[in-house]
């Protein structure tokens, strides 16, 4: 089989087909629509909170559960420096100033310990965080009952970006259901998609429904269009909504199959020295977005980079972790608190192509390429 392999390719098929095609015919082409209603239902059911906000994305998620949990401009907000950008972004967004944290080197999440100085810091200078944003890196849940106690001690909210982990569990409770507020992602490279979108969660219903106000321009109920405040157009269309529901009906079936394309990386690295599987410890409840490997030079003899390269030559795509926000030429100057955690599973980690519509055949040519590289005998 040829063709390029993607890191993570929509995993859609006839279902999806199915139930865009019936909202289409439904004639609820206009934005909103019973599907989206339903969506946010099923999402929040799914997950075991009050309310859910269907968005245009995952970034205006975070965007809007900052707003509502009260972040003003000129507030600190503290995120891990391992993220997408889009996380960073929607702090300024919100006018509020990023204070990045550096990770636990076996998950690449929020240091619990380095989060508790971060908050100790701004209390010593008679500062408060607005809030704090954990992210659950490549569908694994952050350390939420740590970062919980510290931020409840602190009095500060917790948002959880759960962009990349939606279906993951810890302690057998569902990503999303962490924090005050949860962010899902739904593009198209996440554990499922709607093309584009995201969704706000919270058990706390007039988090949801203030959300949804500013998410429609914040309309207020007026045949004129009366406004008090600035909204926003963020909310997710009913035909994008159709997508979701096929999609997330066959969430677990989606989240097996990536757990299975890890089992496999798992055992073609088994018997390659200096090459870990990222986050393999205890992942039990890992959603296994992205599969990564921890490759340390002088045990293997290669370099991520040189394993990139030659899967690049095969058509097979594959990436470093996030490059740290603290790295990153926008947020440099940024306030932050590293240890070299970030740095250097930045320089050593590559993800692997996970999606869940790969094939055997492109699993086959995968593996058949990194055993040629690495000299991993079969
Ligand atoms: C994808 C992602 C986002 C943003 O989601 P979009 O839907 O692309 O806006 C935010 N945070 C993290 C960690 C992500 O991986």
């Amino acid at each position: 089989m040829t063709g390029r392999i993607h890191l993570s390719s929509p995993d859609v098929g006839e279902l999806e087909e199915r139930y865009v095609l019936a909202a289409l015919r439904s004639g609820w082409v206009a934005p909103l629509g019973p599907d989206v209603d339903a969506f946010e239902a099923e999402c929040a059911e799914r997950v075991g909170v009050a309310g859910a906000v269907a968005l245009s994305s995952g970034t205006a998620a975070l965007h809007l559960g900052l707003l509502v949990l009260g972040t003003r401009p000129g507030d600190v907000v503290i995120t891990s420096t391992m993220t997408f950008v889009a996380t960073a972004n929607a702090i300024v967004y919100a006018g509020a100033v990023p204070f990045f944290v550096d990770v636990d080197p076996a998950t690449g999440n929020l240091d619990p310990a380095l989060l508790d100085d971060a908050l100790r810091s701004l209390r010593r200078e008679g500062r408060r965080a607005a809030a704090v944003i954990p992210v659950d890196l490549f569908g694994k849940c952050a350390d939420y009952p740590a970062v919980e106690a510290i931020a409840a001690e602190h009095g500060v909210p917790v948002l959880s970006d759960a962009a990349e982990s939606l279906g993951a569990t810890r302690g057998g409770r569902p990503a999303g259901s962490f924090g005050r507020a949860s962010v899902f992602s739904f593009n198209g490279n996440k554990i499922m998609t709607t093309s584009g979108g995201g969704m706000l969660l919270s058990d706390e219903i007039e988090l949801t429904t203030r959300a949804r106000h500013l998410s429609t321009q914040a309309r207020e109920p007026a045949l004129h269009y009366e406004h008090t405040e600035i909204g926003f157009n963020y909310r997710m269309s009913n035909l994008l909504a159709a997508l979701g529901r096929a999609q997330l009906s066959r969430l677990d079936e989606m989240v097996a199959r990536r757990r299975a394309v890890r089992a496999r990386y798992r055992a073609v690295f088994a018997d390659a020295p200096g090459v870990r599987i990222f986050g393999d410890a205890d992942d039990a409840g890992d959603n296994a977005w992205l599969t990564a490997i921890i490759v340390d030079p002088d045990a293997s003899g290669w370099t991520p980079v040189e394993l990139s390269r030659r899967l690049a030559e095969a058509d097979i795509e594959s990436r470093p972790l996030w490059k740290p926000m603290h790295l990153q030429p926008l947020y440099a100057h940024a306030r932050s608190i590293t240890t070299g955690a970030s740095e250097s599973l930045f320089a050593r980690g590559l993800a692997l192509p996970s999606g869940s519509a790969l094939v055997p055949e492109q699993l086959d040519r995968i593996e058949a390429e990194i055993r040629a590289f690495a000299g991993v005998r079969v």
